[in-house]
């Protein structure tokens, strides 16, 4: 649970906080996979009462563990990710418009507490890469055999042929057959 007090804050418009705090929990879930997440999330910036809102603007810094898209090795990733979020209490919820003129989402506060934990895990959801590789150059799986050709090159000889090539490899094969 990341919660911050701002019992004070709250009470003072035009003052701000720094906050340093940190959480461990097992897995990010997203839609489409459950990450380990390996070492302590940590998260600080700094909270503003700018009035009607508190403003919370920081980093979020942990190491999650991801799977190859190429190779499918897990490796670990150090994910370091801006936040940015808006808090008001309960009682005064409002739809506010932001500067950029779209509507900004304002989460409750509660009680005298700010719990970042649902914008922690959205912050490290939406900075995830598109593509999950090990190394840039990952050489992948040989198609044939299996074998993470990272590790060197396989027994396989040397007209087997990329996956994407055999496709459209195929694909010409078809053409010819129709004409
Ligand atoms: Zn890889
Ligand atoms: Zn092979």
């Amino acid at each position: 649970m990341v919660q911050i007090s701002v019992s004070d804050l709250k009470s003072r418009p035009g003052s701000e906080i720094e906050f340093k705090t940190q959480a461990k929990w097992p897995y990010l879930i997203t839609a489409a996979a459950r990450i380990p997440i390996l070492a302590p999330v940590r998260v600080s910036g700094r909270i503003t009462n700018t009035g009607r809102l508190l403003v919370v603007k920081g980093q979020v810094a942990t190491t999650l563990e991801l799977t190859c898209d190429r190779c499918l090795e897990k490796f670990r990733y150090s994910a370091v990710v801006p936040l940015e979020e808006e808090y008001a209490a309960a009682s005064q919820m409002l739809a506010g418009t932001g500067e950029d003129g779209e509507a900004d989402e304002v989460r409750p506060l509660i009680g005298d507490f700010i719990n970042l934990q649902p914008a922690v895990e959205e912050a490290l959801i939406l900075a995830l890469p598109m593509k999950w590789l090990c190394r840039e150059n990952c050489q992948g799986l040989c198609p044939r055999c299996g074998q993470n050709l990272n590790a060197g090159p396989c027994q396989c000889d040397d007209r087997t042929v990329d996956p994407r090539l055999a496709i459209l490899a195929e694909l010409l094969r078809q053409r010819e057959g129709e004409n």
